[in-house]
């Protein structure tokens, strides 16, 4: 068994634990990435990057070539189908706070690869899969699934949801499943040309329920809630998918599908974001419902300001400034980030588009600055 050292080491080659990586490499401090997986993971999940986010990869220098291959949203859509009444948001509004004043749609499997190939080759270790862990006053020792082991002053689980880092540490995690899941259906139909004011998200509505539009680079994902009573079967069923596109997009029923899928959506958060030399970030920390696409982004701002706080701390700053980062994310995720999604996930249809086209334009401001993370992405950065 060979022992490796570093400064910081990471498990999970995800985005956050990618985003972490770089942001260290950068500041010139030796990193290591445990993963898993023989590569980067392929699944079709997040699509939705808020504007802190675009700050952040765009500092790190990986954004600008991928932009071309995403597609840029500007502009929110709330519409009632039933009445025809509609509200909308330009996110061009946010112009003063952040040189990304949109939202971009490009898949999550698309972004990785770019964050692994500015790190030096070697950085990820694949097939290394986190398996136990043991700590001291100087350091943390990680055994990997490949014999390895690895010995850092910190280690970072950026593991997701059914990563090892979190147990082993000793965190517990308040977890429940959300009472709905997601169907999720790909059509390469352009919406835009059958709705009026369409760009790239739109909700729309009736008395009873709600129907999320999401314009991807070569599709559109048209998602809505499956109840309890359902199962995922009956909801992938021809007739339930057209019977649904039915009730909010009466004329277009019959559009192409080219992918469907049904997935479940959890809410959880670690008690925790340390345990001694062990900290975490992103899914390891905390899930979210995907109304609102907030989770990864949460994940990548845990990234940046735990990357600034690291390099303080071995640069000579109290090791106490990663108990308070450890503090002021989990306050985000807590008092922010679970309760506005779930404020999304809990909201009255027959109200919303009423709702939000009552805002006052400093209203809207405000809610455009929380949709977008702005509030809360630099929390726990060192002053
Ligand atoms: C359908 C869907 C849509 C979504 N849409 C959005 C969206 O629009 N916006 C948004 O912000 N979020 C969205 N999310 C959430 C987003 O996908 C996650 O928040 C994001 O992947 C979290 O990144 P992560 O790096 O923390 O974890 P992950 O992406 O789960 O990566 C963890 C990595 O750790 C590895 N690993 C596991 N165990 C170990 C171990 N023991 N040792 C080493 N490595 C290990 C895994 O193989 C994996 O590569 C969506 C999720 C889904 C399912």
């Amino acid at each position: 068994m060979t022992t490796h050292d570093t400064d910081i080491l990471i498990a999970g080659a995800g985005p956050v634990g990618l985003t972490l990586a770089l942001a260290l490499h950068q500041r010139g401090i030796a990193v290591r990435v445990l993963e898993k997986r023989d590569g980067l993971s392929t699944a079709s999940r997040a699509s939705t990057f808020h504007p802190p986010t675009l700050d952040a990869l765009d500092s790190l220098g990986v954004l600008k070539p991928l932009l071309p291959g995403g597609v840029r949203i500007d502009r929110i859509l709330w519409r009632r189908v039933d009445d025809g009444s509609a509200a909308s948001i330009d996110l061009g509004i946010l112009a003063d706070d952040t040189g990304f004043p949109h939202r971009w749609h490009r898949e999550q499997q698309d972004v990785t690869p770019a964050l692994l190939a500015a790190l030096p080759p070697d950085t990820v270790r694949f097939n290394a899969g986190a398996q136990a862990l043991a700590q001291d006053d100087t350091g943390v020792e990680v055994t990997a699934a490949d014999g390895t082991t690895h010995r850092a002053r910190y280690a970072i689980g950026c593991d997701g949801a059914g990563g090892a880092i979190r147990a082993l540490a000793g965190i517990a995690a308040d977890t429940n499943d959300y009472a709905h899941r997601v169907l999720r259906l790909l059509t390469p139909l352009d919406l835009r040309d059958h709705i009026p004011g369409l760009d790239g998200l739109g909700y729309l509505y009736d008395q009873a329920g709600s129907c999320s539009l999401l314009r991807m680079p070569k599709v559109w994902r048209l998602i809505f809630r499956v109840g309890p009573d359902m199962s995922d079967e009956a909801a992938l069923e021809e007739d339930h998918a057209r019977a649904r596109i039915a009730r909010f997009l009466p004329a277009l029923r019959d559009l192409p599908i080219e992918g469907r899928d049904v997935y479940g959506v959890k809410r959880a958060m670690a008690l925790s974001y340390q345990a001694g030399r062990v900290l975490l970030a992103g899914d390891a920390a905390h899930l979210t419902n995907t109304r609102g696409g907030m989770n990864m982004n949460a994940g990548i701002h845990d990234a940046m300001t735990l990357a600034a706080t690291l390099a303080a701390v071995l640069h000579g700053a109290p090791d106490a400034l990663l108990q308070s980062w450890a503090e002021a994310r989990l306050r985000v995720v807590r008092d922010a980030l679970l309760p506005r999604t779930d404020a999304r996930v809990a909201a009255t249809p027959a109200d919303e588009v009423a709702r939000m086209a009552a805002l006052t334009p400093r209203e809207t401001l405000t809610w455009a600055r929380e949709a977008s993370m702005l509030d809360i992405s630099r929390v726990g950065s060192p002053a």
